[in-house]
């Protein structure tokens, strides 16, 4: 699925959420949108999501495939979404969490259950939890039920998959073996997905490209080595001033590459 954002504007009442965004994501990939907080990254992947409308006082367009989704909800929208705290149904074990979205679905697309079984046991090993399938959520470890949480996401193949800071709430350890894992899955599976994240680590590892998002307007897109690289202004390179990426050195808070990288 393609994705293009053309002159989106979003309000909450006075306050300019997003100002004339501007975004193509291509088929397949993994979009970051990377920014300080409250920047609108959520607000952007919302209204991707289709949770947030384009209102009569808003302006601007979504479109999928060419076809402008801006008026519609998120159950016409094909997707799969994994929030930070995406809470799974705590008096659901494993197998009928990942189930869930096979069974809601309208009667003439339902699946027998002989097909569910098939398809959660598939899930399972997708995200390396076979033999789990009958534990509950509280019998799981943060990592385990965010990679749940995933599957749930996936049963339904969705084409799009959106991510609001999925490793949020975990630990340093745990995070860094997700990411690694979510850049395995997500280019065997070859979903289009956007990743919305505060974590500059977290979206050079995992990102074809990345989105630099501040006040609600974009300040670079660029792959990873782009945008660490050659930051395009003042705001990234003082976003970007606190890590130590690619070599480079920091020095007066601002990030110098290491030349020979170049
Ligand atoms: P981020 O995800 O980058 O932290 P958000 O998109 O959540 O940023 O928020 C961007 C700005 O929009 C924030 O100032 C936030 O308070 C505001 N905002 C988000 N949603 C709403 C809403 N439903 N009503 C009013 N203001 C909102």
């Amino acid at each position: 699925m393609k994705i293009e954002v053309k002159n989106l504007t979003k309000y909450f009442g006075n306050f300019v959420a997003l100002d004339n965004i501007n975004l193509e994501i291509v088929e397949g990939e993994l979009l970051a949108l990377l920014g300080p907080s409250g920047s609108g990254k959520t607000t952007l992947l919302r209204m991707i999501a289709g949770l947030e409308t384009v209102d009569d006082t808003d302006k601007g367009e979504i479109l999928f495939n060419n076809i402008d989704v801006s008026k519609k909800d998120i159950g016409d929208r094909d997707i799969g979404f994994v929030f930070q705290h995406y809470a799974l149904f705590k008096h659901m074990t494993v197998f009928e969490n990942i189930a869930f979205g096979l069974r809601v679905k309208p009667k003439k697309q339902r699946l027998s259950n002989d097909e569910i079984n098939k398809k959660v046991t598939k899930l399972l090993q997708l995200i390396q939890l076979d033999g789990f399938a009958n534990r509950f959520p509280w019998q799981l470890s943060g990592g385990q039920r965010q990679r749940v949480a995933l599957a749930r996401a996936l049963a339904v193949e969705p084409k799009v998959l959106l991510l609001d800071e999925p490793f949020g709430a975990l630990d340093a350890k745990v995070r860094a073996d997700l990411r690694k894992w979510l850049k395995e899955l997500q280019e065997e599976l070859g979903i289009t997905t956007v990743l919305v994240t505060h974590d500059q680590e977290e979206a050079l590892e995992v990102a074809d490209r990345i989105v630099v998002i501040s006040k609600g307007k974009i300040e670079q897109v660029g792959t990873p080595e782009e945008v660490f690289h050659n930051p395009a202004n003042e705001f990234v390179i003082n976003f970007l001033g606190n890590v130590n990426l690619f070599h480079g050195r920091e020095e007066d808070g601002r990030l110098n590459i290491d030349s020979s990288l170049e």
